[in-house]
């Protein structure tokens, strides 16, 4: 249910990226330009209040979007950090989804006899998706990410698309067909985790906690101390992912880790990549 309120939702940015003809990168002003005059824009200093808002104002029946412009401050006149790119792109989802825009034009109202009636945590990951989904669009990014999900095309794309790192990264994982996954490590502890389908079908399924790997332990306490190396490493597919009945197939396949420090977020993200005939074998037909 909240996975195809998700798709529907990427489907959504998507068509309107085709719709207007966008470019790489994608100029969340021209969709506010093509909108007008139902949507307006104003940048402000909002110093840590928020990044973003969508207001409707009924007297001029129109929405006002304010962006937090903290982040573009140093950047050449007309210019905008990724993050800012996100913001805007984030209240665009709250206009161009239609749930969004009800319940925003009725002033921010629930109306629960709705079967649209969506929670605030379920609209801002809607928005969220929106977002990242907007300012890398399916059509665009999966024939660069087919090629091979690598850090350097990863880098290539978040430059190319003012997409930051960790959204490309994520964005990528997602598009992929190969079978990889993107890690936050944040406390010593895994905190989230988004797998490929790929991964998925070859029986390795997020929800370990714990780090297990010794290896694994001392980079994170590397970067507790400071280090903001990118470093590769090797490791094995237990250390990350809980694989059920697969767990004795398994137990001996490699993973590539690639680790990423994200200061500003606490968190170190890695990147890992499994071989696909080390998950599909491919003398496994013969032998069932
Ligand atoms: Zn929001």
């Amino acid at each position: 249910m909240e996975q195809s309120r998700l798709d529907q939702v990427s489907k959504l940015a998507d068509e309107l990226v085709i719709r207007l003809e966008l470019k790489t990168p994608i100029d969340p002003f021209q969709i506010i330009a093509s909108e007008k005059p139902f949507i307006r824009i104003r940048g402000g200093d909002l110093k840590n209040r928020c990044d973003g808002k969508l207001k409707y104002n009924k007297l001029q029946n129109l929405f006002l979007l304010f962006f937090n412009s903290k982040y573009d401050a140093g950047l050449p006149e007309g210019e905008h950090h990724s993050r800012t790119r996100f913001s805007i792109a984030h209240e665009l989802g709250h206009y161009f989804i239609p749930a969004h825009y009800k319940y925003l034009r009725h002033g921010g109202e629930s109306h629960p006899s709705s079967s649209e009636y969506r929670t605030k945590v379920q609209m801002e990951r809607e928005a969220d998706t929106f977002a990242a989904n907007l300012l890398l669009p399916t059509h665009l990014v999966k024939p660069i990410i087919d090629k091979g999900i690598t850090l350097k095309r990863l880098d290539e794309v978040a430059r190319d698309f003012q997409a930051s790192l960790l959204c490309t990264t994520i964005r990528a994982v997602r598009l992929s067909d190969e079978p990889c996954a993107v890690v936050g490590i944040r406390d010593g502890a895994i905190a989230w985790m988004f797998p490929s389908a790929r991964l998925i079908e070859g029986g390795c399924y997020p929800g370990k906690e714990t780090l297990d790997s010794i290896a694994v332990v001392e980079r994170w306490d590397a970067f507790v101390d400071g280090d903001n190396e990118r470093v590769e490493k090797e490791g094995m597919l237990p250390d990350w992912f809980q694989l059920f009945n697969k767990a004795d197939d398994l137990a001996e396949v490699y993973v590539a880790e690639h680790y990423v420090p994200i200061r500003i977020m606490d968190t170190l993200v890695v990147l890992i990549t499994v071989e696909d005939e080390d998950l599909f074998p491919v003398d496994d037909k013969d032998e069932e």
